[in-house]
């Protein structure tokens, strides 16, 4: 029987030959658990995985396109945005040629637009200092616009197979709870030991990065859900400290979440039968780059004073509620005639762009689902 080894040091056996000692504990782990634990939880993911789009190529910049947009966004409402980007922009190439517009166009009612004017930025610089060619390491991946620790290891192991992490919300679920990790996932520390046990998990000639990485996700998505994990069915449990020391239910822990913040806004439609008045938000407020009603913080009044139209002619329209991951929007919506008018003057610092729309045009301009909400409550919608 082997010692215990000192720190850093050799342990022997009773003969006094060295043995190698096995991969540094942590979690309480060895190299055969590991190898186990990947052996389960590949298997299940053989059987298992879902069909889906971007599960079926390697190309790495459609696996970039797709874990883009996976980022704080369901499977299912995903499915329909990836397919019609890969159709209209089937290459880093057409990407980086595209227009802004166009890419927010394809990304309206995604949602997080800050995601699609960072994959644009990026596609840019593969066109351009990396002669088209998606990087396959890490590091090159990260120097990349937009591109953090997760898409990183993301697009480095499904579409090359290198040994590279990836942890989000749903891997670091399955982890604190497979090693019953009780830290603060959203602290520094707790954060940094799911990402350095993520790192040690990858297999190494004993499955593909890419699979493991998806299997940890597929089981975080159906199986280990977060507030019902389905514990009995789970390929993995006999694995499972969480479960077998009865702590799941309080796993992960992250601290509590912020109420989200509460704004009132009011929006102005002005439309006739034909078209719709519509403003561009500047690149760098929220909704950058996007078209809606002018929007205000103030009245009604005094947003209808900078169109320059007369409050009177205004009727209510209703409201719009409208939650985003850190605030609440509530939108007072007054709609009214809209007038012949060639030029109209920017209704507020927020907007570098202001035009009539046709209203079968309408749908091809970029816009958040805010705005089609906006329109939709005045009654612009069946246009659209
Ligand atoms: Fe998650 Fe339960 Fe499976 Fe543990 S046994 S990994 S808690 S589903």
């Amino acid at each position: 029987m082997a010692r215990k080894a000192p720190p850093g040091g050799k342990a022997r056996t009773r003969a006094g030959a060295k043995v190698r000692p096995k991969r540094a504990a942590f979690d309480g782990r060895d190299q055969a658990h590991d190898a186990a634990l990947r052996a389960a939880l590949l298997r299940w993911f053989g059987l298992a995985r879902r069909d889906l789009p971007w599960r079926r190529t390697r190309d790495p910049y459609a696996v970039w396109v797709s874990e883009t947009m996976l980022q704080q966004t369901r499977v299912l409402t995903v499915v329909p945005y990836y397919e019609r980007f890969l159709r209209e922009l089937p290459t880093v190439g057409h990407l980086a040629e595209a227009t802004e517009e166009r890419v927010l166009a394809l990304w309206s009612g995604l949602g997080y637009y800050r995601r699609a004017r960072m994959l644009h930025a990026a596609a840019k610089e593969v066109a351009g200092a990396h002669r088209g060619i998606v990087p396959s390491d890490v590091e090159s991946l990260r120097s990349l616009r937009g591109v953090g620790a997760y898409t990183a290891g993301a697009v480095a192991s499904i579409a090359f197979g290198r040994r590279a992490p990836v942890v989000d919300g749903n891997v670091a679920r399955v982890l604190t709870r497979l090693f019953a990790i009780e830290d603060n996932i959203k602290s520094a520390r707790g954060n940094a030991r799911v990402w350095r046990l993520a790192g040690e998990l990858v297999p190494d000639g004993d499955g593909d990065p890419g699979d493991w990485n998806q299997a940890l996700m597929e089981l975080g998505a159906t199986v280990c859900l977060p507030r019902a994990p389905a514990c009995e069915d789970c390929a993995v449990r006999t694995f499972c400290a969480g479960r077998e020391q009865g702590i799941v239910g309080r796993l992960p822990r992250s601290a509590p979440k912020k109420a989200p913040l509460s704004v009132t806004r009011v929006a102005v439609v002005l439309a006739s039968e034909r078209a719709v008045l519509l403003a561009r938000r500047r690149g760098d407020v929220l909704f950058g780059g996007l078209w809606e009603p002018p929007t205000a913080d103030g009245g009604v009044a005094e947003l209808a004073s900078l169109l320059g139209v007369d409050p009177r002619t205004l009727e209510r329209a209703g409201d719009v509620v409208h939650v985003l991951s850190h605030r609440r929007m509530r939108v007072e919506v007054a709609r009214g005639p809209l007038s012949g008018r060639r030029r109209w003057p920017l209704p507020g610092t927020d907007y570098d762009a202001v035009e009539c729309v046709a209203l079968e045009d309408v749908g091809a301009r970029a816009q958040a689902t805010l705005a089609r909400k906006v329109l939709a409550v005045a009654g612009v919608a069946s246009s659209l």
